[in-house]
């Protein structure tokens, strides 16, 4: 989306907060505790206590460019008069979110694909041309369902990040890859130090450890689309889906996940007006296919699974040649049932 740029800095950490103060203006978010062990973007109210240490957070960053509800227009019609339409096109403050694991901006990406090349979406665009994305290298060991690496990432991607952040010994190697993260940079000033040839040699040492921590593997992910094709039929979707209660916390947690909903709610009936409002859905609901006719082509468990699988590890591989599927594992942490998705594609995406 924006021009790419590689400028290297580094920052003490002690001056994380002093360069926060720096962003007036924009709103800051950044990870942060919200529950016992429950990790989500906070506003940052005291940029001191940003520590930038965190797992990943329960909440993937996709609500800042993709809210879970969002108001597309307003209408409103006096009887025997023409409806009046009022789009509600957003015009959010600059925002900048720290703390971005590689995972989700690459999630970013893809919904950069699906709200851009599908079909230009002006509500998404709107936000995203004002949120900029400073990610946060992981450089200690993965969790246990993490599998980014097996998915074509790595644990310091810097894909859909505006800045790169990489933590080593009291120091940030701060990294912009994007023009408008370069420009946060500039707006630190002396905060920051030009990194030496040491400083990029301990930066690329870190990344190649990181990279060598040992990930959940999917074997032969270039043969997953054609052995999910071939298994269309298979009567194993049904048994590895019976447990699924159909709550569609695998998707909303997701990433990348963007099914959505839309729907005129009516707030008055004379005269009448209301908004129309778009919310995420996901084909883990029984009634996301629902035909008026009542007819549900994906009325039981297992075809609902295995649209999600399949939309991840075939058609979107068929239609944009990449997974849609960075491997961030809350699917399979967060599935109150064990379902996990990396055991559905080595049993039916292996050929
Ligand atoms: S499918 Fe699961 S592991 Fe893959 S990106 Fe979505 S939530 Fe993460
Ligand atoms: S999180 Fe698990 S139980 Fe809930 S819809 Fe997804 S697969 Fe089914």
């Amino acid at each position: 989306m924006t021009k790419t740029v590689a400028m290297e800095k580094m920052l003490k950490k002690a001056d994380l907060a002093a360069w926060m103060a720096k962003l007036e203006q924009t709103r800051l978010f950044a990870p942060a505790l919200e529950d016992e062990d429950v990790w989500n973007y906070m506003p940052v109210a005291d940029a001191k206590a940003v520590g930038l240490d965190h797992p990943n957070t329960i909440r993937p960053p996709k609500g800042f460019v993709f809210p879970q509800r969002e108001v597309l227009y307003k209408f409103s019609q006096i009887p025997s008069e023409a409806p009046i339409l009022t789009e509600t096109l957003p015009d959010p403050e600059p925002t900048v979110v720290f703390g971005v694991r590689p995972c989700d901006s690459r999630g970013l990406v893809r919904q950069d694909i699906v709200f851009t090349k599908e079909y230009e979406d002006p509500y998404y665009h709107g936000r995203r041309a004002k949120v900029i994305y400073v990610g946060q290298a992981c450089n200690t060991p993965p969790s246990a369902n993490c599998f980014c690496s097996s998915v074509g990432g790595s644990p310091c991607a810097e894909d859909g990040l505006d800045v790169l952040m990489t933590e080593l010994d009291g120091v940030y190697h701060v990294k912009a890859v994007t023009a408008r993260g370069a420009e946060l940079l500039a707006k630190g000033g002396d905060l920051f130090k030009e990194a030496s040839d040491a400083d990029k040699a301990s930066v690329l040492k870190t990344h190649a450890a990181a990279k060598a921590h040992p990930q959940r593997p999917i074997k032969d992910l270039g043969k997953v689309a054609g052995a999910l094709k071939k298994n269309f039929d298979s009567p194993a979707w049904d048994e590895m889906a019976k447990a699924c209660i159909g709550c569609g916390i695998c998707t909303f947690l997701c990433p990348t996940c963007h099914c959505f909903d839309i729907n005129d709610e009516v707030t008055c009936s004379s005269p009448c007006s209301g908004e129309r409002v778009r919310t995420w859905d996901t084909c883990q609901f029984p009634d996301f296919t629902m035909h008026t006719s009542g007819h549900n082509p994906r009325h039981d468990l297992g075809s609902r699974l295995r649209q999600r699988v399949c939309h991840k590890f075939l058609y979107f591989v068929e239609n944009h040649d990449t997974q849609q599927c960075t491997g961030c594992g809350r699917c399979v942490s967060l599935c109150p049932v064990g379902i996990d998705i990396v055991s559905v594609v080595e049993r039916l995406g292996q050929p």
